[in-house]
Order: C-alpha cells, then structure tokens, then sequence
C-alpha cells in the first residue's frame, strides 16, 4: 500500500521518526481497528488514530450524547445532546482526514453478536464503561486471535491492558462480572481528565503495537493513579482454568 503526497506531507512529522518511518505509516494506513465505546476514552482514541492516519475505523456505540458526558467525552458538543454518538464519532473523523474511512456502528457489543461485529480488525480498542461488554468483546477477540487493548478509567484511576489470546482480560478479571452492566461513571464519578489521559496512552499502545515501535506489551496491564500523577506497570498470569482461553495455547 502505498502513500500519496498528499498523505507523505500531511504525516511527515511522524514519518521522520527513524523507528516509525514510512514503513510505520504504511502498516497504520493498512490496518482496520474497532473502536468499542465513543465515550470518554474514545474521545482521546478516536482523534488520535483518525489523526496518525489509521486507514479504517469501526466505531461501535449504541448510545447517544447526554450533557453529563461532555466534562470528559471532548468530541462532542452542547449542540449534540441526544444525538448519535458513533454517527457524531463518523462526522468528527470525516472533517479530521479524509484519508480514513470510518464505519459508525449504533449497536451494543453482547456475547451473541461480538464475534460478528470485530471479526476482520487488527486491532480491538475497548474504552466501553461496563464489565459485561469488556467480556463480550474478550471473549470474541480470543476466539478470533485478534489482540485486544482494554482501556478503563473511573474516579482518579485509569488502566490499560493489552492482550492476545491468553492471558485474556477474563483471567484479570473473572467471571463475576458478566452479568454487571452498571455504567461505572455515573455511580462512582470520573474527573474529566482521566479517559483523556487513559486514552491518550492507549492510543499511544495502539500505535506502537500496528508500527512495531518499542517492546511488545501482551498480557501486560499500565495503571494510572491520577493523584499521584504516575503510571506502574504489572504482569498479569494467565489462569489457566479460564474459560475463554483456557484451552488456547499460550
Ligand atoms: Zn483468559
């Protein structure tokens, strides 16, 4: 896949990283990512992306804009109160590049139809705000192989984890949650800033990860602590009775 001009002077401030390059640009310009969520950190994932020149975008989301949201989900306006937001997410992205082709998908990601809606994506970006669609959206990315990067931030914490095929998010978190589709936000509160940090890194991860940049991060898990204002990074093991990639090869 080549580069037009148009594109080598729009990203030259990137192509002439020497880690990054042409090739870099060329794998970011080839790869598909599904977005899953256009909230507060698709609001961080979505311009950066779209930005750097990612060639096709799927955004998945099924709700729509509410005036509590715009505090932390930065690409929306007042004017966009109860409209769409991965419509509004596919016209953010129209007027940023016109070299990305974005797909608004206004469906909630679920067990049953999961495998569906990502099967064909490099990448899996999951800054949804529950616990029961993170599982669906796992569960499908390791029967698919597709790697995923999990981000979340609620209060003053953020995490991102990024994962191919085992361990899985399931063996972080269990399978308590499946069935908790609480909107963890509203209960316990965000600082505005929070998913646009969270974001922001896992854009970065994502990024790397298509480019090659740097060390690979699989079954690794980055933890925000806003308060402090500093990141750690942990190892997750793998559980090996886990019923998403138990049987997986490691
Ligand atoms: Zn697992």
């Amino acid at each position: 896949m080549t580069l037009s001009d148009d594109e080598l002077d729009r990203y030259a401030r990137q192509i002439v990283l020497p880690q990054f390059g042409g090739v870099g640009q060329r794998k970011l310009k080839e790869a598909r990512i599904a977005i899953v969520g256009a909230g507060g950190i698709g609001s961080a994932v979505i311009p950066l992306l779209a930005g750097c020149g990612v060639g096709q975008l799927t955004i998945i989301d099924d709700d729509v804009v509410d005036t509590d949201n715009l505090h932390r989900q930065t690409i929306f306006r007042e004017r966009d109160v109860g409209y769409s937001k991965a419509d509004l997410a596919l016209q953010y992205v129209q007027r940023l590049n016109r070299h990305v082709r974005a797909q608004p998908v206004q469906t909630r990601i679920d067990s049953e139809n999961a495998q569906d809606l990502l099967a064909g994506h490099r990448l899996v970006i999951d800054g949804s705000d529950n616990f029961a669609t993170r599982l669906a959206a796992s569960d499908a990315c390791v029967a698919l192989g597709i790697p995923l990067l999990s981000a979340a931030a609620v209060q003053f914490q953020g995490q991102v984890g990024l994962f191919l095929q085992q361990p899985c998010y399931r063996c972080f978190v269990g399978d308590a949650f499946d069935a908790d589709d609480c909107d963890t936000c509203a209960e316990q509160g965000v600082l505005g800033a929070v998913p646009a940090a969270v974001g922001s890194f896992a854009a970065m991860l994502a990024l790397n990860t298509i480019a090659g940049v740097g060390d690979s991060h699989f079954g690794r898990l980055h933890l925000f602590d806003g308060e402090q204002l500093s990141w750690r990074a942990m190892r997750i093991p793998a559980d090996p009775g886990c019923r998403a990639c138990g049987s997986v090869e490691g």
